[in-house]
């Protein structure tokens, strides 16, 4: 276009604008007017016009290009240009309908505002144009006072600023949506929650973010409703899980509280607290910034948080549900399932210098039950927190009531290590509790496949440590399970034998030293195999004690000994009582001392007649109570005689509350009797017994030698092979027929 042609221009200088109409106040940054003309003029002239104009509260500024081609390459240099006021015939007589399918086609960018200008009405674009490129205006220059133009440009600029904004908000939405959907992911209330200050962070643009929350039922162990941190962003020190109050930021600490109470979001320039509350879960995110977050950022935040309320109520349910699937409650620590787990992992590792263990509280019914489940609880507590500060890569759970998992390299989990734990005592509550505890082992090497089995392996190890007195631990062999396996097969046969009435009931004669006479017999099991031959109680006795069947056959014992005693009586033998073993695990029954004693009443027999044989190691237990239940039977006139004496480790101060009428010295100390020099403790027995004022008879004589020296003692009576091996009950029966 020629500048002769530019017949109009003028009227851009008439000047018909009410001044101060359109004039805003300046707060914000220039925008980017490119004026397009091949005519110089055109370009001060609409500058001029254009001067002071402040739109929206920004001034403007101008780029200028003289040609199509000029105009193509500012456009694509300025990403933050506004609006092009275009001259449509400039180089070409459609140079200008280019730049526009430039913007458009090439660029891309829909935002830039543009109105066409041309000094001739004959080169009008088509409506079409119009449309298609989204043109603002489309004015031939006569048609532009200044007052038109300003009216025009302010136009534009509005526009483009409420497309920019939609665009933006867009943005902003698609980004809430994809931040929306990657919190879905998270199942841990940390992971959320730092996922969600990571999220504002993108959005708000925040130089620290704290995500707080009050403590009770929300964090760990937190009793308190004071707020705790749950996540953080940015800040030098890590706050997670402490209370905000260490922050010692009375700024954050008053704002999050101000917040929960207002229940509302709040906004200052260079801090917020964000609300979030979905099914009485609450939490505040503190910010804090250096710049004021722009409004539109404000409400895409507001977005964002009504979008992610609802997830953080999931997740804590889902926190809730897998923690009462996999934590324990009193301790924190994880269950039994969650062992499991772990365990199966440790088997799948190649990490040979790895060692799992459980850990048994010795007697922790008896804390239980004396001081209350309240005191019981505190201990298990305060062990599990002590075990919890074990070195980091050990992993501490509560697999049972009062027994713990550890899995960690060997260097720390082992005897030495867990032992000294227990070393000091723990505070439960006001009581400072001295505790032991067992330990059962299990090497990496030696574990199974799988952690459930692994567990049963380290139970067998921690089954054989609890029963060693020597002992408190002990590592998984392979031996021990076969040995397990052994003594479950016998366990099992015993019972359905037992049920089966295959056990008998031998006797073995005892004697009078000194005259030969027999004063009665031990009654002494006996299991006869389907092969006829005999298991000895020596090896099923412990065995039926361990597994409780000792109950059931000991009183089936007393019962046929009582029924013995009668029969004894109706042949004749008036004066034989019959003594009968009596295992720990009888003594423990409640009602142990009536059965007894009912039985004596059923068979209607002398109740003297009837000894109870006890070894030392019932007084292991709780001596008390094993005295108090002899004293009622010694009461009822049974006898009580003490089996294997000088075997056990009683204190002689206990033995003498013992209210007993028989002292039995062990075979052991009679075996070597006759030998010079080797009698010294079956001689202090023998007086000791007398010294008490009790009946002894020494057991296992088997040469007349023995008898000799037991005779020149003084000992009161004998049993033995020497005499007589034990035998069932015809036997016995014509052994008193042929010796009384
Ligand atoms: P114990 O009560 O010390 O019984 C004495 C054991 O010594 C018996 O072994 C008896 O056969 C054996 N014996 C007796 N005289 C001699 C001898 O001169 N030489 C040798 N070498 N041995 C002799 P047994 O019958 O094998 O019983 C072993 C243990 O089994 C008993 O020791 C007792 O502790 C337990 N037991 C047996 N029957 C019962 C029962 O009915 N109830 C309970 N709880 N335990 C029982
Ligand atoms: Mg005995
Ligand atoms: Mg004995």
């Amino acid at each position: 276009m020629q500048a002769s042609e530019n017949t109009n221009d003028d009227f851009l200088f008439i000047d018909d604008s009410d001044e101060h109409e359109i004039l805003d106040e300046i707060n914000g940054d220039a925008w980017k007017v490119l004026i397009v003309d091949d005519d110089p003029e055109i370009h001060s002239v609409t500058k001029l016009a254009l001067s002071d104009l402040i739109v929206l509260g920004s001034r403007l500024e101008y780029l200028h290009a003289y040609s199509g081609e000029e105009a193509c390459r500012i456009v694509e240099q300025n990403p933050d240009l506004v609006l092009v006021l275009l001259d449509v015939v400039m180089e070409t007589d459609d140079a200008g309908l280019n730049v526009v399918k430039h913007i458009r086609e090439v660029l891309a960018r829909q935002d830039i505002r543009i109105v066409l200008r041309t000094g001739q009405p004959g080169y009008a674009p088509e409506e079409s144009v119009i449309k298609d490129y989204d043109i603002n205006d489309y004015k031939t220059k006569t048609e532009l006072t200044r007052r038109k133009l300003v009216t025009t440009v302010y136009a534009a600029i509005r526009s483009y600023q409420q497309i920019n904004i939609v665009s933006q908000n867009r943005v902003g939405l698609e980004k809430i949506i994809l931040a929306s959907a990657e919190l879905l992911e998270f199942h841990s209330v940390q992971d959320y929650v730092q996922g969600v200050l990571a999220q504002i962070q993108t959005l708000s643009h925040c130089q620290k973010g704290l995500f707080c929350a009050r403590g009770h039922g929300i964090v760990l162990n937190a009793d308190d409703l004071s707020y705790y941190i749950l996540g953080q962003y940015g800040g030098s020190s890590v706050l997670v899980n402490q209370k905000l109050d260490t922050l010692k930021s009375e700024q954050a600490s008053t704002i999050v509280n101000n917040c929960f109470h207002e229940k509302e979001h709040y906004f200052a320039d260079d801090c917020a607290a964000l609300y979030i509350s979905s099914g009485g879960f609450r939490a505040t995110i503190y910010l804090e910034f250096d710049e004021p977050i722009p409004e539109l950022d404000k409400k895409l935040i507001e977005v964002f948080l009504s979008n992610i309320s609802i997830g953080y109520e999931n997740v804590h349910l889902f926190q809730k549900l897998s923690n009462a699937a996999y934590k324990d409650l009193l301790t924190g620590l994880p269950n039994r399932l969650q062992f499991l787990s772990l365990l199966d992992d440790f088997c799948q590792s190649d990490n040979t210098d790895m060692v799992a263990a459980l850990l048994d509280v010795n007697h922790f019914s008896d804390i239980n039950d004396g001081l209350g489940q309240e005191v019981g609880n505190q201990l298990l507590i305060a062990i599990a927190s002590r075990l919890k500060d074990m070195p980091g890569e050990c992993i501490v759970a509560r697999v049972g009531a009062d027994v713990f998992g550890i899995i960690g390299p060997d260097r720390y989990v082992n005897p030495e290590h867990l032992l000294a734990l227990f070393q000091q005592p723990f505070d439960a509550g006001e009581q400072h509790l001295p505790a032991n505890a067992c330990f059962g082992f299990c090497k990496q090497e030696h574990a199974g496949s799988r952690g459930v089995k692994l567990l049963s392996q380290i139970n067998i190890a921690l089954n054989l440590a609890k029963k060693d007195r020597s002992l408190s631990y002990g590592y998984y062999m392979q031996e021990m399970e076969d040995k397990t396996l052994w003594r479950l097969g016998m366990i099992r046969q015993l019972r359905t034998d037992f049920a089966a009435n295959r056990l008998e009931l031998w006797y073995q004669p005892q004697l009078m030293l000194e005259t030969g006479k027999v004063i009665g017999a031990e009654a002494l099991l006996r299991w006869r195999t389907n092969d006829g031959s005999f298991i000895s109680p020596a090896v099923f006795i412990p065995l039926a004690e361990y597994s409780g069947l000792i109950i059931e056959i000991g009183d089936w014992v007393v019962h046929e000994a009582c029924k013995q005693i009668k029969h004894l009586e109706n042949e004749g033998f008036d004066d034989v009582g019959i003594s009968v073993n009596v295992s720990i695990p009888q003594f423990r029954q409640e009602n142990f001392v009536e059965t007894v004693i009912s039985a004596t009443q059923k068979h209607h027999i002398e109740a003297s007649k009837l000894e109870l044989e006890i070894t030392e190691n019932v007084l292991m237990d709780d001596p008390q109570i094993i005295i108090d239940a002899l004293e009622k039977l010694k009461a009822q006139g049974i006898s009580i005689a003490l089996d294997d004496f000088g075997t056990g480790f009683s204190s002689l101060s206990y033995l003498q509350k013992l209210p007993l009428d028989r002292l039995k010295v062990d075979r052991a100390f009679v075996t070597d009797i006759a030998k010079p020099g080797l009698s010294l403790i079956a001689d202090t027995i023998i007086n000791l017994g007398k010294q008490m004022n009790l009946t002894v008879i020494a057991e296992g004589i088997e040469e007349k030698a023995q008898e000799q020296h037991l005779k020149s003692q003084g000992c009161h009576e004998v049993q033995g092979f020497y005499y007589a091996k034990p035998m069932p009950t015809d036997e016995f029966l014509a052994y008193l027929s042929k010796h009384n």
